[in-house]
């Protein structure tokens, strides 16, 4: 497992933002993630690219998930 921080991946709303399933959820309350998940970044911005993220990569359009 990884330690998620603010501003990383795994805490903005947008990480897998059109599939958050249980995993994901839980990342916002224990701020461990899995060191192999890779999901995709549902930014306006980035969501033509198909970017795919892991819960410790980052960028400026980080929105902290609800
Ligand atoms: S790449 Fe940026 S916008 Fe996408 S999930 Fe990560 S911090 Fe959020």
């Amino acid at each position: 497992m990884v330690t998620v921080n603010e501003g990383q991946c795994g805490l903005c709303t947008h990480f897998g933002e059109h599939n958050k399933g249980p995993q994901l959820v839980e990342i916002l309350s224990t701020h461990q993630a899995a060191e192999t998940l890779v999901t995709d970044c549902g930014h306006p911005k980035l969501e033509g690219l198909h970017l795919r993220v892991t819960p410790v990569s980052g960028c400026d359009g980080f929105e902290k998930a609800a």
